[in-house]
């Protein structure tokens, strides 16, 4: 069925649950972002200030910027982060280092700096695939 197709689908994290989804068919909150605060995001559930959109991203303000400028983009897809990109679903990784240059370029920013924490002991604390876009002023030296 349908149905079935799609909670594959969900399950394989190739895409991300529907808002009606919200009332928890699946199983495991973490890998369908049931309730992972990103996915609430997309959902509309928790506010955010938007920057970007299109069908497969999303680009909004973090509520806390380490840096003058402090954007975060993601994929609509859940994935739980950089460890979880593999052939299947590395295209939207593409699409994401595609806009964030467009995004940089319309806010008038020329340099910038592109993170991704991949773990707790890397410092990554939503476990949903996210690009810190950091800007606005001179960068303290990290890498
Ligand atoms: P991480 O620590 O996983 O690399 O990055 C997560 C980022 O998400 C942090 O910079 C944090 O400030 C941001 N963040 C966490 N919750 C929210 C939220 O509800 N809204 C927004 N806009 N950013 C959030
Ligand atoms: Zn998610």
């Amino acid at each position: 069925s349908v149905d079935e197709i799609l909670a594959a689908m969900i399950a394989r994290e190739k895409i991300a649950p529907p808002a009606c989804a919200a009332g928890g068919r699946a199983k495991d909150g973490r890998k369908n972002g049931m309730d992972c605060i990103f996915c609430k995001i997309l959902r509309g559930e928790i506010p955010s200030k938007k920057v970007y959109e299109d069908d497969e991203i999303y680009a909004f303000y973090d509520i806390e910027p380490k840096a003058p400028v402090h954007i975060l983009v993601i994929p609509k897809v859940h994935l739980s982060g950089a460890s979880a990109v593999s052939d299947e679903n590395s295209g939207v990784v593409a699409r994401i280092f595609e806009a964030i240059p467009k995004i940089a370029a319309g806010l008038g920013l020329s340099d910038y700096r592109i993170v991704t924490n991949n773990g707790p002991d890397a410092g990554q604390t939503v476990s949903h695939l996210h690009f810190h876009v950091l800007a606005g002023g001179k960068l303290g030296e990290m890498a």
